[in-house]
C-alpha cells in the first residue's frame, strides 16, 4: 500500500492513480476522517513590517499527513473539499484551532499581533458563517481586531449578498484582507466599494521583482493603488534581499516569506516569538 512508500508516497499515489477523478475521491473519503484522527495541524508564518522588520502577524496554513496518502499540499486538497462542501466543517475546525492558539499567545504576553485565516468562498456564502465567527470570538475572548480573513477574488465580491456579509464583518471589528491580489477576474472598482482592509499581493508579481525577466510595471502599480485606496499593502513569497529593497522604497507596509520565515509549527513559532515578546514586556 501507499503507506509502506515511505517519504515517496505521495509520488506513488500520483503516479498510481488513474485519473483525477480517483485522485479527488480518495481524497474526499480520507479526509472525512481527517479531524477525528487528529490528520490536520496548522503552521503558523510570520508577517513582519517592511520597515522596522517588526512581527506585525502571522497567517494559519492548513497542514494535512493522511497514513495512505502521506503529506498532500493544501493547494491539491483544498479544491477537493471545497467542492465537496467538507470546507465547511475544516474550515470552522482551522477558526476554532486559530482563535484558540491566539488566545494562548495572548495571554503569554505575545502582543499587537494579529492572526490571519484563509477562508474559501465556499465557507463565506455559508448562512452560518458569520455566527460562526461570532461564537469563536465569544469562546476565546478575542479582540475581533486580532482577526483577520484573507480571501480571494474567487469569493464573488461583486455580488450584493456578499457585500452585506463583508460589511457585517467589518462591523463587528474582523480585519479583511484581499489574498492573491492582481490574480484573480474581479473589476478593481470593488476594492473602493468593499470594507477592505489589505491587499497581499501575490506572490507571482513579488517574484519578477529581479531575475532575468524582471518585470515592476504591475507591482509598482498595485502598491500605489493599494496606499492610495489607504489599504495595507503586503508582499508575499519574499525571497531576496533585492525583493525587500525594492518592496520598501516602494512603499511596501509587509512582507512575508522565506527571506524571513517559513511557515512554523505552533512550538518553532512559540520558541522564537512567544518567549521573546514576554521578555520585552518585562524590560
Ligand atoms: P496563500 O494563502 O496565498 O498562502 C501562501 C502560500 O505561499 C503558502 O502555501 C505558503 O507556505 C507559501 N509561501 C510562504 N512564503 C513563501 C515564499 O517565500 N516563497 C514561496 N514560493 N512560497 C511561500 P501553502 O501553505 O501550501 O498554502 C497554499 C494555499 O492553500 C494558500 O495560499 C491558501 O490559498 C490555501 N490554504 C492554506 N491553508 C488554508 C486554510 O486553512 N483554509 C483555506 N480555505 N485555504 C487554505
Ligand atoms: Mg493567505
Ligand atoms: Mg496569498
Ligand atoms: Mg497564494
Amino acid at each position: 500500500a501507499a503507506k509502506e512508500q515511505g517519504p515517496n508516497n505521495y509520488r506513488f499515489f500520483r503516479k498510481d492513480m488513474k485519473t483525477k477523478f480517483t485522485q479527488r475521491v480518495a481524497i474526499e473519503q480520507q479526509l472525512r476522517h481527517a479531524i477525528d484522527n487528529d490528520e490536520l495541524t496548522l503552521v503558523y508564518q510570520p508577517k513582519f513590517d517592511a520597515c522596522t522588520c517588526e512581527l506585525v502577524g502571522m497567517e494559519a496554513l492548513l497542514r494535512w499527513h493522511n497514513e495512505e496518502l502521506g503529506s498532500i499540499s493544501p493547494q491539491t486538497f483544498i479544491p477537493v473539499v471545497e467542492e465537496s462542501r467538507q470546507i465547511i466543517e475544516i474550515g470552522h475546525w482551522v477558526l476554532h484551532k486559530a482563535a484558540e492558539q491566539m488566545k494562548k499567545w495572548q495571554d503569554a504576553g505575545l502582543g499587537a499581533v494579529s492572526m490571519a485565516v484563509n477562508i474559501s468562498a465556499v465557507q463565506l456564502h455559508h448562512e452560518q458563517f458569520i455566527p460562526s465567527i461570532h461564537e469563536i470570538l465569544q469562546t476565546y475572548q478575542l479582540e475581533p481586531k486580532w482577526l483577520e480573513l484573507e480571501m480571494t477574488e474567487s469569493i464573488e465580491i461583486n455580488r450584493s449578498s456578499m457585500l452585506e456579509k463583508l460589511r457585517t464583518l467589518n462591523r463587528m471589528g474582523v480585519r479583511l484582507a484581499v489574498d492573491d491580489f492582481g490574480t484573480g477576474y474581479s473589476s478593481i472598482s470593488y476594492l473602493q466599494k468593499f470594507p477592505i482592509n489589505s491587499l497581499k499581493i501575490d506572490k507571482s508579481f513579488v517574484q519578477r521583482i529581479s531575475g532575468p525577466h524582471s518585470d515592476h510595471s504591475l507591482i509598482e502599480a498595485i502598491i500605489a493603488m493599494g496606499r492610495s485606496l489607504k489599504l495595507e499593502v503586503i508582499a508575499e513569497g519574499v525571497e531576496t534581499e533585492e525583493q525587500l529593497a525594492y518592496l520598501k522604497s516602494h512603499g511596501c507596509h509587509q512582507v512575508q516569506g522565506y527571506l524571513f520565515a517559513a511557515p512554523l509549527t505552533a512550538g518553532e513559532f512559540e520558541a522564537i516569538y512567544v518567549k521573546g515578546a514576554k521578555l520585552n514586556n518585562m524590560a
